[in-house]
């Protein structure tokens, strides 16, 4: 399941360079994860890193995007794949 920044955030910036996958970027109006991006840090590390650092608690689990571990996996191996060539 991808994470998804909810209204209450306060724009701190302190998210999106934990980001192991550039999956946070700063939107019209709060910063916002591309839940094509986004695989809970599965790959990287053992816990969300943006849900870790976000001080207001503002990160939830993105329920149009659920996905269990192994498709998280999967998106993981996917976005680190090398181009061919
Ligand atoms: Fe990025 Fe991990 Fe947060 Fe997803 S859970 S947005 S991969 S820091
Ligand atoms: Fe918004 Fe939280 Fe990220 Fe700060 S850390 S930009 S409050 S989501």
């Amino acid at each position: 399941m991808a994470l998804l920044i909810t209204n209450e955030c306060i724009n701190c910036d302190v998210c999106e360079p934990e980001c192991p996958n550039g999956a946070i970027s700063e939107g019209e109006l709060i910063y916002r994860i591309d839940p094509g991006y986004c695989t809970e840090c599965v790959g990287h590390y053992g816990e969300p890193q943006c849900l870790k650092v976000c001080p207001v608690e503002c990160i939830i689990h993105d329920p149009d995007h659920p996905e269990d571990r192994e498709a998280l996996q999967r998106k993981y191996l996917r976005l680190t794949a090398r181009a061919p060539g």
